[in-house]
């Protein structure tokens, strides 16, 4: 409908006055469904990240799992979001197009050097790189302090729980907020527009199929050797679960079960490495972050540095540990990577109108990298 008004009142001869009347709406539609997101980013991260840490258990089995599980999750998002700036430096597509709209919003880029501050400081500034910190910290301190954090922990998850389903909320607005934003971007552009869309689907899938099928395939043969061919045979019904829910966390019991009765993986390793990594690890939503932060970059004509698109990177990781397993989580995320290196956080209105097909996508690939690590760590760890 979006697309449909904004051809309709940009490319159509209505009178000046109500053509005005009714884009000065949609804006206002448009701004409220962005604003309520940026509202939600703040308080989602931190609490996704304290709780997917502050829930671990310190047990001596778990504080020999979690730093082959960092270093395996590190690594592989870190492929992923490179993965993904490499091709689009190569592709580059929506470059030339100039979206004036975009432009209008671009903010200077200015990298704050700061790593530690006041937490009230950096919330209240939004400065979204500290409150990770904040929140890893904050998490890490729970589960040393054991039983002393216990009513902490138990704010965060009821933190955790209700943002999520603040998040859920905004979510059912979206197709509203969505058709303002595409209305008013459509009636002030050409259609050429959704050619370059198209192209940048393309460019996505190919990206994240590449690593779901070759990079981390390739690490799982070369770390476990188990043949890729037998674990996507064992795991298929969690990936196709994935795909159709498009959700890691709505995935667990069913990839759970496929790993611990088809690949044998331990069950105390698999029950403490895959609900982690479905809140924590997403190689999927990192390459897509970090690919959609530098397809806005081209739309606005900006040319990012290598230092910015060091940074879109670091953040897209950021944003994928920040972003829970929930359809569309990494859409709210994606606001803190335009924001890190000065770009227009209303082109997430552009990301969103194409997100469901994107998303059942590199959520298949969260959950395989799950899975994948959980065999990983399975080797590290010797198990009864
Ligand atoms: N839907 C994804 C997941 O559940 C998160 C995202 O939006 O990237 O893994």
């Amino acid at each position: 409908m979006g697309v449909i008004f904004g051809v309709v009142l940009g490319h159509t001869a209505l009178p000046a006055q109500t053509c005005a009347h009714l884009l000065f709406g949609f804006e206002i539609l448009g701004k409220i469904f962005i604003n309520l997101l940026k509202m939600i980013l703040i308080p989602l991260v931190f609490s996704s990240i304290s709780a997917g840490i502050a829930n671990l258990k310190n047990s001596p089995q778990s504080r020999r799992i979690w730093p082959t599980l960092i270093a395996y999750s590190l690594t592989t998002t870190a492929l992923a979001g490179t993965t993904g700036l490499i091709v689009m430096n190569f592709i580059k597509p929506g470059v030339g197009l100039d979206i004036h709209l975009f432009k209008e919003s671009m903010n200077a880029f200015h990298v704050n050097h700061a790593v530690f501050m006041n937490p009230w400081v950096a919330i209240s500034q939004n400065y979204i790189i500290i409150v990770v910190l904040l929140a890893v910290f904050l998490g890490i301190t729970i589960v040393v302090l054991g039983d002393k954090g216990r009513s902490v922990l138990k704010v965060i998850n009821d933190l955790f729980e209700i943002t999520m389903t603040i998040v859920r909320w905004i979510m059912r607005l979206a197709p509203l907020g969505i058709m303002g934003l595409l209305a008013k971007l459509i009636a002030q552009q050409n259609v050429q527009l959704l050619y370059v869309l198209s192209k940048y689907i393309v460019v996505v899938v190919g990206t994240t199929l590449f690593h779901g099928l070759i990079t981390l395939p390739i690490i799982l043969w070369l770390i476990t050797r188990i043949s890729p061919l037998k674990f996507f045979l064992a795991m298929k019904e969690a990936l196709i679960t994935a795909f159709s829910t498009s959700s890691s966390t709505a995935t667990l019991p069913v990839s759970l079960r496929c790993i611990t009765d088809n690949l044998k993986v331990d069950k105390h390793i698999a029950r403490f490495v895959l609900p982690v990594g479905a809140i924590l690890n997403m190689d999927g939503t990192a390459m897509y972050e970090a690919m959609a932060a530098l397809f806005v970059a081209n739309l606005c004509g900006a040319h990012l540095t290598m230092l910015a698109q060091v940074i879109v990177v670091l953040t897209a990781m950021m944003a994928s540990i920040g972003a829970p397993g929930i359809p569309s989580a990494g859409m709210v995320t994606m606001i803190m990577v335009l924001q890190a290196v000065g770009l227009p956080v209303q082109a997430v209105a552009i990301l969103i109108a194409i997100d469901r097909p994107l998303d059942t996508i590199r959520t298949v690939v969260n959950v395989e990298g799950d899975c994948i690590g959980a065999c990983v760590v399975q080797k590290f760890i010797p198990h009864k």
